[in-house]
């Protein structure tokens, strides 16, 4: 292990941090997570994230030195190589100095970078779409995000803030109030929060669905609509065939722009719905421009949780 290349990637989310060394080949060697405290001040969350690197260098008998840098995937707004936080709205933080705090307390370079802009990394240089060099990797979570490597380099714009596919419109300015403050995002029709809130609120006139969580609406997700799908229930498919719809074209204008050879979808709502996962297929099948769907490979994200982490660390040990 002397002399290896290792960097620590760091997963900053809404709620939680997690810390690894990350090895060369992209291996997650050593790793810490922690809840973030009450205290979300930017200083305190560099507190908590530094103090989760000792016990990782300790476990491999390693000493800060040996981390040729520290990468940073963030669910905020980045502004490029500066690692300012323009917006993170979880944390509360805007314009946040957070890659410059990080190196103050841990001594070692800091490239902060959005989380959908790891994990794609991640994703392209050691998982899903590996040796690819254009891919559109799309996650459909909590929210809607992605991330777009096109000729072998990681696009993020000229703000920093390219692959924001999530804010994209299916609806005109009277459709649904999104998270952004706009209306008729995909976001707010399909990204976790926003159904789940819907879900609640057409429940009690959805007999069917308000059975199949067992009367607790408060635990109502995506994943009870797939369960009444499986079941031929009409509303839940109609439900998938619309909103899978909409993302499905979503992706094919996304296709049709880009022309990547390949599509990376994650995140707990698809990974949980099988069903919408299809029609979201089904749509970008049939209404992306057939010369530029030619040959696209539609793939499933294979890094899970790490692949912020090692998309991080990763895009660090390749920089220097
Ligand atoms: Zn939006």
């Amino acid at each position: 292990m002397p002399g290896e290349r290792m960097a620590l990637g760091v997963d900053l989310g809404a709620t939680n941090a997690r810390v690894a060394v990350v090895d060369a080949s992209g291996r997650v060697r050593a790793a810490r997570r922690a809840r973030l405290g009450e205290d979300r001040s930017p200083e305190a969350v560099t507190e908590q994230v530094a103090g989760l690197v000792g016990p990782c260098l300790d476990e491999l008998g390693l000493g800060q030195d040996a981390l040729a840098g520290v990468g940073v995937g963030a669910a905020a707004q980045v502004r490029g190589a500066s690692g300012v936080i323009a917006l993170a709205p979880n944390l509360g933080w805007r314009e946040v100095p957070f890659g410059a705090l990080l190196a103050a307390r841990l001594g070692r370079p800091v490239r902060v970078l959005n989380d959908l802009d790891a994990i794609a990394w991640g994703e392209v240089r050691h998982g899903a779409a590996r040796g690819l060099r254009d891919v559109l990797v799309v996650f459909c979570g909590t929210g809607i995000g992605g991330g777009l490597v096109l000729g072998g380099r990681l696009h993020s714009g000229a703000g920093g803030v390219a692959g924001e596919i999530g804010h994209v419109k299916v609806r005109g300015s009277d459709g649904a109030l999104c998270g952004c403050g706009g209306r008729g995002c995909v976001e707010a029709y399909l990204g976790g929060k926003n159904l789940s809130d819907w879900l609640r609120a057409v429940a009690p006139g959805w007999p069917a669905l308000a059975e199949v969580c067992g009367g607790d609406l408060s635990g109502l997700h995506p994943g009870c609509v797939e369960t009444l799908a499986q079941r031929g229930e009409a509303r839940a498919c109609a439900l998938w065939a619309e909103r899978g719809g909409m993302l499905g074209e979503v992706l094919a204008n996304a296709v049709t722009l880009l022309n990547p050879s390949a599509l990376v979808l994650g995140g707990t709502v698809l990974a949980g719905a099988p069903g919408l996962r299809q029609e979201v297929e089904r749509v970008l099948r049939a209404r992306v421009l057939a010369v530029s769907g030619e040959g696209l490979q539609l793939l499933s994200a294979a890094l899970g949780d790490d692949a912020g982490l090692v998309g991080a660390a990763a895009h660090v040990l390749e920089e220097r």
